[in-house]
């Protein structure tokens, strides 16, 4: 019989000791942090899952390969490491290394030229979407009406609307520069999509003359679920799922922070030659040579061997599992969830953990501040600080659809008594739900408010 407990794939051989404090010293970090996590800092905090974006473990080959990274400004052996190894993943041409995701979405959405024209995607995440607009297009998203839904237990509510995408390009027109599906999609809670879906999206995309693109940063997680989910793809190996994602498209932005399993990374490929042209005259005036683009030598060769283990069965397997585990073990305690779990967060609907807290009063952020307060643990207000806006004529604040809290997993990072432990931190949390106090917004900023502003707890 197998056993039933899924075990860390991996043994720990170097280590980081984890801050610990007391509730007073808590009381006193939380008071000089104005009440927004953001601006904790690391020493401070015990279990951080502010976010799982360059925050995870690279192994032992990995670190290997640090040591032997090429530091040549052109033609650097790493680079040409890590053109095979995506090659062979993805089957794209051209390779371009970029310093982060965002900038791969900034170059793509330049030489696609998407001034004035329309973005077609499942959902564009934060970054994405201000790509989109600083360069004066509209970022349009159509995920299925699943996918808006938090209570619905759709297995690929990251799927986009294929009624709705052919309704858009048939009345876009030349108005449409693209078709994108984000993989998985994060913005929707790190739900996945089917590769029938895919599929049906590349060839809609192609029938109207519309290239087809992916936000590839959680492509293995994606691929994952797929196999887990969808009828007849058990018997693939995540790696050739993935293949066949990349297959169907024509080519790829990806924050290699997130499957990459490297803390900075990014790639842009294409398969046009005369795109890549314009992407890499681009890359040299705003990321730096095409062999190396914002990254060193060590970086580079750090990502080829993320791109390899990334798509290991043992791994993705765990990687799923833990965060599954954690979404079950909230559940039992009757905490209001996002459904199902997603492949690197669970999402927590703080509006309704606190029906006493308005919209405006921050829910989320009352929930971030209790989970610190009790046991050192960051989360991140998914909600009316991070989205809603200032009422000009001075009344509330515009606020959010949902009020959500994520707690984002790092890979390779945390262990199960960790997960553990942190159900016991959200069982007390929990208790005295009634006693959560809302917050006001002392100061902000007037773009992404989330980042700085300062707080203060309502009495
Ligand atoms: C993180 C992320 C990005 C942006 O990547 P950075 O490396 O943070 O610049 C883009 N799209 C998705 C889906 C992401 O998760």
């Amino acid at each position: 019989m197998e056993p039933r407990t899924i075990i860390e794939p991996f043994r720990i051989r170097m280590t980081e000791p984890l801050p610990v404090s007391t509730p007073d010293q808590r009381r006193q970090f939380l008071h000089a942090a104005h009440y927004n996590p953001f601006l904790l800092r690391s020493r401070e905090i015990t279990i951080d899952l502010l976010t799982d974006s360059g925050t995870g473990a690279m192994s032992a080959a990995q670190w290997a390969a640090i040591m032997t990274g090429d530091e040549t400004y052109a033609g650097s052996e790493s680079y040409y490491q890590l053109r095979d190894v995506v090659q062979a993943l993805t089957g794209h041409k051209h390779v371009i290394p970029t310093h982060q995701g965002r900038s791969s979405e900034h170059i793509l959405f330049s030489v696609l030229d998407v001034a004035s024209k329309q973005v077609l995607a499942n959902s564009h995440f934060d970054t994405t979407r201000a790509n989109v607009e600083y360069l004066k297009g509209e970022a349009i998203d159509l995920v299925i009406e699943e996918g808006r839904n938090p209570g619905s237990e759709h297995p690929f509510k990251g799927n986009i609307d294929l009624a709705r995408l052919e309704d858009h390009l048939k009345r876009g027109g030349d108005k449409v520069a693209l078709v994108l599906m984000t993989v998985t999609n994060n913005a929707g809670g790190g739900q996945p999509a089917s590769l029938e879906n895919l599929r049906a999206a590349s060839e809609l995309a192609h029938k109207y003359g519309k290239p087809f693109m992916l936000d590839a940063a959680r492509f293995a997680e994606n691929a994952w679920f797929i196999k887990e989910r969808e009828p007849g793809q058990q018997h693939r190996t995540p790696r050739e799922i993935a293949q066949e994602m990349f297959a169907l498209s024509d080519g790829f932005t990806m924050s290699a922070k997130k499957d990459g399993l490297v803390n900075i990374g990014g790639l842009l490929c294409l398969n046009d030659d005369d795109l890549a042209e314009k992407a890499r005259a681009l890359l040299i005036l705003t990321e730096g040579y095409p062999t190396y683009g914002g990254l060193a030598g060590r970086d580079l060769a750090a990502l080829a061997v993320g791109l390899q283990e990334v798509t290991d069965e043992a791994y993705l397997k765990y990687r799923i599992a833990s965060v599954r585990y954690f979404h079950k073990l909230l559940d039992k305690l009757g905490v209001p969830l996002m459904r199902p779990a997603g492949g690197h967060a669970v999402y927590i609907d703080a509006g309704a953990l606190y029906p006493q807290l308005k919209p405006w009063e921050l829910p989320g952020v009352a929930l971030c501040n209790e989970l610190y307060l009790e046991g050192g643990v960051r989360a991140v207000e998914i909600g009316t600080l991070m989205f809603g806006k200032p009422d000009q004529a001075g009344g509330h604040d515009h606020t959010a659809p949902l009020e959500l809290v994520r707690m984002a997993f790092p890979r390779r990072t945390y262990t199960q008594s960790h997960v553990d432990w942190l159900g016991e931190i959200m069982a007390e949390v929990v208790a005295r739900r009634g006693k959560a106090r809302g917050l006001r917004i002392a100061k902000q900023g007037p773009i992404l408010r989330a980042f700085t502003a300062q707080l203060e707890p309502l009495t």
